[in-house]
């Protein structure tokens, strides 16, 4: 199948490793010019890798999408680099791991920032030039902690319904100028990220490294967590033409882990 993305412009967030990169690199791989950003110097290594393997350009932006100015930034400058913006994948890093009581105001406030404000300062920002394309879509990363909380996880369970609302919102008002809003729930799926909430919970149970893997992977249906690509294929597919008509969808992509009906 073709997903028609040769030559389409995709900025994907928080894209130095983990789901973020897996799906610049499909998408590149796609033949979309990709903008990546990122807070460290990785995101440069990353950038190079990814240009190295495809034959398509790849942006490195270092930004922090807590921060204002850097998100109008890397807005700006993907568009002026690429000559317009098609494609907006949101993402960040998870908030901390804790329970309610684990967790002070402060970081309930920051991770607010983090989590639901850093996707709709990216939206307003890259707005006007989505409403550019003929081809425009926006894909949020969510989490399955949506449709069913994950222990230990109280901001992720709370702060992240608020971007599913967002989403959904924006799925609906977007319509009349052609822009296609989704989000996937990612469950387990290994990244560092995973590897420092197994960590999080060792400091709790005292229990192996192995031992916690191997509690989560009793969890999921299929028996194990997924990787960064099984991701990525369904992310990109869903930002691409070849889903035109699908809009609204909260996908999840978790090898079965909720149990829910709907
Ligand atoms: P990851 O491996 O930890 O990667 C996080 C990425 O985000 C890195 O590139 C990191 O680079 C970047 N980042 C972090 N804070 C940032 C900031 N303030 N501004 C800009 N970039 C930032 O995480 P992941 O597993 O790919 O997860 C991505 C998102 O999906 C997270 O929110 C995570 O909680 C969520 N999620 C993951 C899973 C899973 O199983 N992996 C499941 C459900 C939900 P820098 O540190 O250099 O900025």
């Amino acid at each position: 199948m073709d997903l028609q993305l040769r030559g389409k412009v995709a900025l994907v967030i928080a894209a130095s490793k983990g789901l973020g990169k897996a799906t610049a690199r499909q998408f590149a791989r796609e033949g979309a010019k990709v903008a990546i950003c990122a807070r460290s110097e990785l995101i440069d290594k990353t950038a190079a890798e990814i240009a190295n393997e495809t034959d398509t350009q790849v942006l490195s932006l270092r930004a922090d999408v807590t921060n204002q100015a850097d998100i109008e930034r890397v807005i700006n400058t993907t568009v002026e680099k690429f000559g317009g913006l098609d494609i907006l994948v949101t993402n960040a890093g998870g908030p901390p791991a804790g329970t309610f009581d684990d967790i002070d105001l402060a970081t309930w406030e920051t991770s607010l920032n983090l989590t639901l404000l850093s996707a709709v300062r990216l939206v307003k920002y890259a707005l006007p030039h989505l409403r550019q394309s003929t081809a425009a879509a926006i894909l949020t990363i969510t989490s399955t902690s949506t449709k069913q909380p994950v222990q230990n996880l109280v901001l992720s369970n709370s702060l992240r319904l608020a971007v599913i609302g967002l989403t959904k919102t924006l799925s609906q008002e977007l319509g009349n100028d052609k822009i296609r809003v989704n989000s996937i729930l990612p469950g387990w799926t290994y990244t560092e990220r995973v590897e420092e909430l197994i960590n999080a919970q060792i400091t709790k149970t005292g229990e192996t490294k192995q031992a916690e893997i191997t509690k989560i992977n009793a969890k999921v249906p299929l028996g194990r967590m997924g990787t960064p690509e099984e991701f990525a294929n369904v992310a990109v597919f869903l930002s691409s033409p070849a889903a035109s008509f699908v809009n609204g969808v909260m996908l999840q992509v978790d090898g079965g882990i909720i149990q829910g009906t709907f």
